[in-house]
């Protein structure tokens, strides 16, 4: 992924068309070798639509210091330049298809325990299931202690370092801007990563109303079960309603439709296990 080529002046003008070809190509080769590739697609104009994408969005233009770079991140991320985002414990890492494909990564510090641990006591009792907390089906008491400003759940600007592999970086350039807001899409699609990226457990919020009201066992139960399972596949079949995937996998071919067979397991062991902690 070089971008040498003529030093740092002068770069030959590359079509919007051309850019996106050679990200295309570039990301298809990652997905060749296994690695997986997940774009920013935006769908309309806003760029988040639900209460985590939204809230993660107001929390970045609420802070000064970005309040003016921001914006010309918006473009980029509508018009489909992020083409890749990961996100991961403390660790959002993503390409971003400009003159060339430049790497991002913005490392974010976890939530200080003790406020995590006052967040889930404000909450306490707040919270039904973790499947509300998700869908952003809150209380306006719950959102908003969630979404307060340096003693939520969202990070600071203190909490966030960026950088950029792009020449003109400096603070924060438009890619940066960019990855920052298709976080906020990412979050609408999949809100269990905001609770991933800053290295807390969703489940605590309703295992805290759980022990402020003993007797209803059911609900928190449920919710310290789901804790050790994976939250985005389980959020991901309840909005979807698609209950159970065939238990052949479509793209299998006869051969490894017999030996998958044999093993039992390994249809199961094709789905990639979840974001791995580095
Ligand atoms: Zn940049």
């Amino acid at each position: 992924m070089g971008w040498g080529g003529g030093g740092w002046g002068w770069r030959p003008y590359v079509s919007v068309a051309e850019r996106r070809r050679k990200a295309a190509r570039e990301m298809e080769k990652r997905r060749k070798k296994g690695q997986s590739v997940s774009p920013v697609v935006i769908e309309g104009r806003a760029i988040a639509k639900t209460f985590w994408g939204k809230a993660w969005c107001e929390n970045l233009e609420r802070y000064s210091d970005y309040a003016n770079r921001l914006p010309r991140g918006r473009t980029y991320v509508r018009n489909g330049s992020v083409v890749d985002l990961q996100i991961t414990p403390g660790t959002i890492e993503a390409h971003v298809s400009g003159s060339e494909l430049y790497r991002v990564k913005l490392e974010i510090e976890p939530v200080v325990k003790a406020q995590w641990k006052a967040i889930c006591r404000d909450c306490a009792g707040g919270i039904d299931s973790l499947v509300e907390l998700l869908q952003g089906k809150l209380s306006k008491g719950v959102m908003e202690r969630i979404c307060r400003q340096n003693v939520g759940l969202f990070p600071t600007p203190g909490q966030i370092r960026l950088s950029c592999s792009c020449p003109d970086w400096a603070d924060m350039c438009k890619h940066v801007a960019a990855v920052l807001y298709g976080v906020g899409a990412r979050f609408d699609h999949k809100p269990e990563l905001l609770f991933l990226l800053r290295g807390v457990d969703a489940a605590e919020l309703i295992v805290s109303a759980g022990q402020a009201t003993p007797l209803k066992q059911p609900a928190p139960a449920a919710g310290k079960r789901l804790a050790g399972a994976d939250l985005g596949a389980m959020f991901g079949l309840d909005m979807a309603q698609s209950a159970e995937q065939p238990a052949k996998p479509k793209r299998a071919k006869p051969a490894q439709k017999k030996a998958a067979a044999k093993k039992g397991k390994a249809t199961k062991a094709k789905k990639p296990p979840r974001a791995s902690a580095k």
